[in-house]
């Protein structure tokens, strides 16, 4: 039986450390309580009449009245108001007996919030479970079930044969549960009533988890072994660790051997994969081989279950939990090992609200934890390789191929002048057809879901535009309906030209439905399922759609889903269209995001035994992207690259924040930007030597300069070193909240952007 529940000691060794600091409290002291709104400051409210506000509510819930309203909040501090207390009003509710966030979680999200600039109350509603957040009681999650009362182990000698001495045998070895019991001895509900009203068995928390037999791996090849052991070798202090391999190296393999090491500690892991990695495959995969319950964390969960999820984790009565960018949140009081899978992937960025990256995080928590940090990706982040190349992360590699598959074959096919069938050329359809011919499956990977088809008019170059956005709408249902991807505008397409009445509208550019439509016509008797958020919508939606396919001979059609997750081991070739919108991009990551792509998808060729080739369709075959990875692949990349942004002054080189705003006239956003930019001008002046390679840029029009109707502006704010920025956001963000001209517009502050727009 697991012996994680026994870990108390280990927590207090950690827990010392914070509450060493606890404060003195006045006696006149009020609760001070972040509340999720977005303002900069705490609320002060009133204990309960004799009741004193002392060190033992800070980090508990309270509902407290708000205006006209109830808020939940957490206290932050207790100690003396600037108002008058007896001005204060009480607090509706305490809603939490003990701190519901406390040690390094409580720390480390007061650290964030001045990391992201955030005020503390919506950093703690962003990184609490919905439920929690809105004041559910932090409900009993202990694993309940069946054992032999004293008694029970006396009686069990003299039962007569039947029902309920099968039940008291079976307990008499084991407290089981009702899930196991279910299995082992169908019918033993009744029994167990029998029992029970001779108070023989009782039904009570039981330590520990259901037993289960953990499956053995393969045997971890030389490089995988090596991975492990440097892991386990850091296991007791902050460790970040960079593990490159392609996907199918057996990076995993290397997760499941830590982790297993860590549980066997009695210690917690938590994984974080990509929004699109945690699938039901995924999951089985962890529960198999660890042995232990695994939890998981994501949006296809309810409230109710994620927030059963974080506690049983903050209580120490579950040791792994599997999720996505927010599980970055969940409590480890007998912290082992975070694990961040494809840490590149840019769903680890919030990109509303509170905009923190789960990676980032995930290292942040590492440090308080003294715990090792393990990176893995097939093309980590430029920001993690410079890192990694500085020393500072333990590099490590896996060079092959776990089992015996080989790397696919990629070749760039020049389509300069060549005539295209909804924007496939002659070769791509052929070596389609030979791969169907093959009785293999074939993968068409259309970069980039917002290069979707425009309409045009063929006669006089009319082309549909959104009327909120600065943005072409997009053609949808086979040409019948408009929809605008940034505002989600829609409307039926118009039968003839706005502008000249001509019929000639056509679509522009191949979307996926136009590539689905022109492989059905070329490939009648062959399956063409395309893969994109209205096929596979609903729980578990990609899989089934999948599993329709099996293993018959077929074609997907997909954009970014199908780079990654869901093994296709009939796959052999990769049919990569669009790859020249990428290639000519303004926003400086551009490069990266379509380098990593490509390498993911082709990795998604020949995973077992049969080799894959990866067939890249361009107008530009010799840029130096694309020949770069082609000849050095990734690391090549990776080099030039980081020079380009060396040289160009970006990260990882020059560390960046983004205030953005928008506003329903262009006066309002002029104004907000003049005054905020001029606040920046003075705060820097006052930096004196530390501000130095401290730049602001613009304010410019958003790339999308209106969207929804909103006029959009930016300014980019640049720093040659961390701390100056942080200097600079620490004064500037909240001032800005103080300025009248701020009330007139959305604004918001991005630290750390990923996208520049
Ligand atoms: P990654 O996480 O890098 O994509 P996985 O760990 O999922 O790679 O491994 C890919 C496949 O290879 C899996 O089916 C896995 O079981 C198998 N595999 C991994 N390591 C080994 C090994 N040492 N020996 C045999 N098979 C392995
Ligand atoms: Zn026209
Ligand atoms: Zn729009």
């Amino acid at each position: 039986m697991a012996s994680y529940t026994k870990s108390a000691d280990r927590v207090t060794a950690a827990t010392l450390h914070y509450t060493a600091a606890m404060v003195l409290v006045p006696d006149d002291a009020v609760l001070q309580v972040a509340l999720p709104l977005p303002l900069p400051r705490f609320f002060d409210y009133r204990t309960p009449p004799g009741i004193a506000a002392d060190a033992g509510w800070v980090g508990c819930r309270v509902r407290v009245p708000f205006g006209k309203r109830q808020q939940i909040g957490v206290v932050a501090a207790v100690g003396r108001s600037q108002a008058e207390p007896a001005s204060l009003k009480g607090i509706v509710e305490r809603l939490d007996a003990q701190p519901l966030l406390s040690d390094e979680l409580w720390q480390s999200l007061r650290w964030a919030a001045r990391y992201y600039q955030a005020p503390l109350g919506e950093m703690l509603a962003t990184a609490l479970p919905n439920a929690l957040a809105n004041g559910a009681a932090a409900a009993d999650t202990e694993t309940r079930g069946w054992q032999l009362s004293e008694a029970g182990h006396t009686a069990l000698g003299g039962m007569r044969a039947g029902a309920p001495r099968r039940l008291a045998s079976l307990l008499h070895a084991a407290a089981r549960t009702a899930e196991q019991l279910d299995q082992e001895l169908p019918g033993w509900r009744s029994a167990a009533r029998t029992l029970a009203a001779r108070a023989l068995v009782q039904h009570v928390a039981i330590a520990g988890s259901p037993v289960q037999i953990a499956e053995p791996g393969p045997a971890l090849h030389r490089e995988q072994a090596q991975a492990v052991a440097a892991v386990i070798a850091g296991l007791g202090s902050f460790q970040p660790l960079l593990l490159e391999g392609i996907t199918g190296s057996g990076k995993t393999e290397v997760y499941l051997e830590a982790i297993r090491a860590c549980v066997a500690r009695g210690q917690q892991a938590l994984v974080l994969v990509p929004e699109i990695g945690l699938t039901p495959q995924a999951l089985h995969r962890f529960r198999r081989r660890l042995g232990v319950p695994v939890l998981a964390f994501h949006s296809g969960l309810s409230d109710r279950e994620r927030a059963a999820a974080w506690l049983r984790m903050a209580r120490n009565q579950a040791q792994v939990l599997v999720g996505t960018r927010s599980a970055v949140f969940t409590p480890l009081p007998a912290p082992g090992l975070i694990v961040v899978d494809e840490e590149h992937d840019g769903s680890y960025k919030q990109h509303d609200g509170v905009r923190y990256h789960a990676r980032d995080l995930a290292l942040v928590r590492g440090k308080q934890l003294a715990i090792p940090v393990l990176l893995g990706s097939a093309t980590p982040a430029l920001e993690t390789l410079a890192h990694a190349r500085a020393g500072r992360y333990h590099y490590l590699c896996l060079r092959q191929r776990a089992g015996n598959a080989k790397p696919p074959q990629v070749r760039v096919i020049d389509i300069r002048k060549r005539p295209l069938q909804a924007g496939l050329s002659r070769q791509m359809l052929d070596a389609l057809a030979a791969c169907l011919a093959r009785g293999e499956q074939a993968l068409v990977f259309k970069n980039r879901r917002g290069y979707a088809p425009v309409l045009i008019c063929h006669d006089c170059g009319w082309r549909a535009q959104c009327r909120h956005c600065d943005a072409m709408l997009t053609v949808h249902e086979r040409g019948r309906r408009l929809l605008c991807h940034h505002c989600g505008a829609r409307q039926a397409a118009p039968p003839a030209c706005p502008d000249c009445a001509s019929l000639a509208l056509q679509p522009q550019g191949a979307g996926t439905e136009r590539i689905e439509d022109a492989l059905c016509a070329h490939f009648p008797h062959a399956t063409v399922l395309r893969v994109d958020r209205q096929s596979t919508k609903g729980r578990n939606g990609l899989q089934r759609l999948l599993d329709t396919l099996g293993e018959q001979p077929g074609i997907l059609v997909g954009t970014q889903m199908l780079a990654k997750g869901h093994d296709l081991p009939r796959l052999t070739l990769v049919a990569v269209v669009g790859v020249d919108e990428g290639l000519f991009s303004a926003d400086f990551r551009a490069p990266e995001r379509l380098a990593q792509l490509l390498i993911q998808v082709s990795g998604r060729a020949g995973r077992a035994e049969r080799p894959g080739e990866v067939l890249l369709q361009t107008h530009h075959p010799d840029h130096p992207l694309l020949t770069g990875l082609l000849n050095g692949g990734y690391r090549a990349f990776a080099d030039s690259e980081l020079g380009e942004r060396e040289a160009a002054g970006f990260p990882p080189f020059a560390h960046l924040a983004l205030l953005r705003a928008e506003a329903s006239t262009q006066a309002a956003v002029d104004a907000f930007f003049a005054d905020a930019k001029v606040l920046a001008l003075t705060l820097r002046r006052a930096l004196a030597e530390a501000s130095v390679g401290l730049n602001l840029h613009g304010p410019i029009a958003a790339p999308m300069a209106r969207r929804a109707g909103q006029v959009r502006a930016q300014l980019l704010l640049s720093a040659a070193q961390r701390p100056a920025r942080q200097a600079l956001l620490s004064d500037w963000i909240p001032a800005l909240y103080e300025l009248p001209s701020a009330r007139r517009v959305r604004w918001s502050i991005d630290v750390d952007p990923i996208d520049l727009y």
